[in-house]
């Protein structure tokens, strides 16, 4: 027990309640000494739903001022050892009570967090089962362990999540950029296919579907705009001879080596040079006039003449003829292609190794053969 300083006094005297210092009462320097633990109290204060640390610094600051002085304890409580006690008792009671309930939420808090991230872990499905097996140890520590085990569990989690969620980022840009490989790759092939679609396998050449598109433009563009084009369509003549005495792969080498001869004879960008079926090909030049439709004519066949195809101990020098149209603006595209075709047929039969021109079309009132030498108003090729 110990007594306390009366505040009147200047020396300390006993409290009311207490017997006389004389006997068995607390010395000055042991009331001094609570006062001071008092005073430590309140300086280490920390705050609580109840009470701020402010509050209670101040409140064991004037604990401290009545045991020293006699000053009225706090909040006008009972004053004495008896009153010091009940404040202590109270006041603990209540920092355990805050501390359970706020070790408590935290728990409840962790055991939430770890539960969402189970649930996200799970869901992705991806080589997780370490964070999940980490994540249910947490969830574990968080309901019963030691708050240092519990501190010390959720750092570490944090870390495996945090490298695992960097893993996984690294995983998806791999993957995304496989992703865009692929499909750069399929572009490719479709290219490829659309390419294949509109080529003749054998030569390489465009096709008759590929010639078919460009004379349909090339009309159009005379009908709008009045832009010239030259259509030479040609056919290699007695080319059954070529296979049937030398054997259809000699025959297929000479098909190639004149799709090759024709493509550097017409090399311009705009040229269009297609193997228009069997052993027939067509060359569309655009912005040629009619003028000068037979000296393409005639470039076409000093290339043929030039040719001379290797096969085995022999070499064939191919000939072709040629029908030669100009567009007409107003005609279709398959009635150009017919007065080239009606035009090749008039070259057949005018002793092959030749080119004619085709015939004025039935919409144009002016045009007509301008080329001498040229051959015109054949009758149509008999199939
Ligand atoms: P013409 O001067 O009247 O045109 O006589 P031709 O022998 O060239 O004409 P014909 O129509 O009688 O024969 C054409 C030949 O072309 C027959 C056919 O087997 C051949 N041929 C068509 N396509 C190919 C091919 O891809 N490869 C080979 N080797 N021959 C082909
Ligand atoms: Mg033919
Ligand atoms: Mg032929």
């Amino acid at each position: 027990m110990f007594g306390f300083l009366k505040k009147s006094s200047t020396t300390a005297v006993l409290a009311q309640e207490q017997p006389a210092p004389t006997k068995a009462g607390p010395s000055e320097a042991s009331i001094a000494l609570v006062a001071t633990l008092v005073r430590l109290y309140g300086a280490q204060a920390f705050d609580t739903d109840d009470r701020s640390a402010a509050a209670l610094a101040s409140m064991c600051e004037r604990w401290a001022a009545h045991l020293l002085d006699g000053t009225p304890p706090p909040e006008g409580g009972e004053s004495g050892p008896g009153g010091l006690r009940r404040f202590f008792e109270r006041q603990r009671s209540d920092e355990v009570h805050y501390v359970d309930v706020a070790l408590g939420d935290l728990r409840a808090v962790v055991s939430a967090f770890v539960q969402g991230l189970t649930r996200i872990a799970a869901f992705d499905g991806a080589a997780d089962g370490q964070a999940i097996e980490r994540l249910e140890r947490l969830r574990e520590i968080a309901s019963s362990g030691s708050t240092d085990d519990l501190r010390r569990e959720t750092l570490s989690t944090v870390d495996l999540l945090a490298s695992a969620i960097q893993e996984r980022r690294v995983r998806h840009r791999g993957e995304l950029a496989s992703l865009g490989e692929r499909i750069d790759a399929l572009g490719e092939a479709l290219d490829e296919a659309k390419k294949r679609g509109e080529h003749d396998p054998l030569t390489g050449l465009p096709n008759r579907g590929a010639l078919d598109a460009q004379l349909e433009r090339s009309a159009t563009l005379a009908t709008i705009f009045g832009r010239p084009s030259v259509l030479l369509l040609l056919d290699i003549d007695h080319f059954k001879l070529v296979n049937d005495s030398l054997g259809h792969p000699v025959g297929d080498l000479v098909l190639k080596a004149l799709a090759a001869c024709l493509t550097r004879a017409f090399l311009r960008r705009d040229d269009l040079v297609a193997r228009y079926g069997g052993e027939e090909f067509a060359i569309v030049v655009q912005g040629a006039h009619e003028r000068d439709a037979m000296k393409l004519a005639d470039r076409l066949l000093a290339a043929v003449h030039a040719l001379a195809v290797p096969a085995g101990d022999t070499v064939v020098r191919p000939t072709v003829s040629a029908g030669v149209a100009p567009v007409v603006p107003g005609e279709s595209a398959a009635a150009w292609l017919a007065r080239a075709d009606r035009a090749l047929y008039v070259a057949k039969n005018a002793g092959r190794n030749r080119a004619a021109l085709a015939e004025p079309a039935a919409v144009s009132k002016t045009p007509g053969p301008s080329s001498a030498g040229s051959v015109s108003g054949s009758p149509r090729r008999s199939p």
